[in-house]
């Protein structure tokens, strides 16, 4: 963990995404309140929640089990100047439980997937409002017949599918579709791959001799190379919908 999180914890971000994507998804949402109360789970740095707190001037309950990565979002919001309308919670998603229609919007980017797709939305169907709104970034196939190093390297998330699976999943989880979209390619690398190789450069000197810390970076270069090669078959896409009003 000490060496993963001396490479994922450092990261502008701790997974694909960029401020465009961000505002696009929100902007998808109809009828957001003015002022809005958001959980953001498993807000990681917590660049999307400062964005969220800019976008909607409504007030951010940012989550993440993570001590570091609390410390990092309240941070970031420091010093955008957003501190005062973030709370920061520091729990295991899986323990979350919160009153019924706690919140207008519920936002986790590259997070979810912790609780499972399926598992996740369900959970947290009850937070949110009757009306409110759900937006989820979420690991989908983009195109059939993953070569095998992709099968193998997804074995990790089994619920990876395509969008319309993901879009049937959310129907049947009672939920009204808002919109998607996929992420573009520049979100997995910008400010994620990009930096990570330069920081997988020096640690490789820093951790010579350190079979974990090196096995973490064999590890990590695999997954770059393996989107370098394959980023046509796998991405991210951006779920926005809607508790329906009952
Ligand atoms: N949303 C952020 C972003 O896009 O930069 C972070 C995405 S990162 C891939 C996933 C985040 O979820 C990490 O910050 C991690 O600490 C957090 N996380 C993972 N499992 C969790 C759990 N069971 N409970 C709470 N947070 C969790």
């Amino acid at each position: 963990m000490e060496y993963f999180l001396a490479i994922f914890g450092s990261l502008p971000r701790a997974g694909p995404g960029s401020h465009e994507c961000t505002r696009r998804a929100y902007e998808l949402m109809t009828g957001v309140p003015k002022s809005p109360r958001i959980l953001d789970i498993g807000c990681g740095p917590g660049v999307q929640t400062v964005d969220l707190l800019k976008i909607s001037g409504g007030t951010v309950v940012a989550l993440d089990f993570l001590p570091l990565m609390i410390e990092r979002t309240r941070s970031n919001a420091a010093q955008a100047g957003v501190a005062e309308r973030l709370e920061v919670l520091e729990q295991d998603m899986r323990q979350m439980d919160f009153p019924p229609a706690s919140f207008d919007v519920i936002w986790s980017e590259g997070a979810l997937y912790n609780l499972g797709f399926e598992n996740g939305l369900e959970k947290i169907r009850s937070f949110v409002r009757p009306g409110g709104h759900v937006a989820v970034s979420e690991a989908v196939w983009l195109k059939p017949a993953p070569p095998a190093p992709v099968v193998e390297f997804w074995r990790q998330y089994p619920e990876i599918d395509t969008i319309e699976n993901k879009l049937a999943v959310i129907e049947r989880l009672g939920y009204r579709r808002e919109g998607h979209f996929v992420l573009p390619r520049n979100t997995w690398t910008t400010d994620y791959y990009d930096p990570m190789e330069i920081l997988l450069a020096g640690k490789s000197k820093e951790w010579a001799g350190i079979p974990q810390g090196l096995e973490v970076i064999e590890e990590a270069r695999h997954e770059i190379g393996l989107y370098r090669e394959y980023s046509d078959y796998y991405g991210y896409a951006f779920f926005v919908m809607r508790r329906p009003v009952e």
